[in-house]
């Protein structure tokens, strides 16, 4: 999608410290890491928001959420870690395409912000 920042590093038309790639997905760190390690996990189809996800994307729903455990040894999580989606206004969501942040090397606290 034109405009989307997200979309723009999916194509490699602005650059990305990325860290895993499929035919699905793109998964690059962060611009501000809030952790040690923290990356981003996108998948290169457009879908505005876990808001807007529709039953045909639940294959690569369960994609993500299967590949994030490897995502998490590569990038040396090996205590643990935690992934997280913001949706919406609320949730405050910044950036129009859905991603989960996967962040770790440090202990987190409960409750979030
Ligand atoms: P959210 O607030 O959940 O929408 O998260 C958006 C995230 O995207 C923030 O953590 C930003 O630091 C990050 N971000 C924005 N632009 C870029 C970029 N060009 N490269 C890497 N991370 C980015
Ligand atoms: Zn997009």
């Amino acid at each position: 999608m034109a405009d989307c920042i997200f979309c723009m590093i999916a194509n490699k038309e602005i650059p990305s410290n990325v860290v895993y790639e499929d035919d699905k997905i793109i998964v690059f760190h962060d611009l501000e890491p809030q952790a040690p390690v923290h990356v981003l996990i996108i998948p290169k189809k457009h879908i505005a928001s876990l808001d807007e996800v529709q039953p045909e994307d639940a294959e690569l729903l369960a994609h993500i959420l299967g590949k994030v455990k490897e995502i998490a040894a590569m990038t040396g999580m090996d205590n643990g870690y935690r992934l997280v989606n913001n949706c919406g206004e609320d949730g405050m969501q910044t950036v129009k395409h859905l991603h989960f942040h996967l962040l770790g090397k440090r202990s987190m606290k409960w409750p979030p912000g």
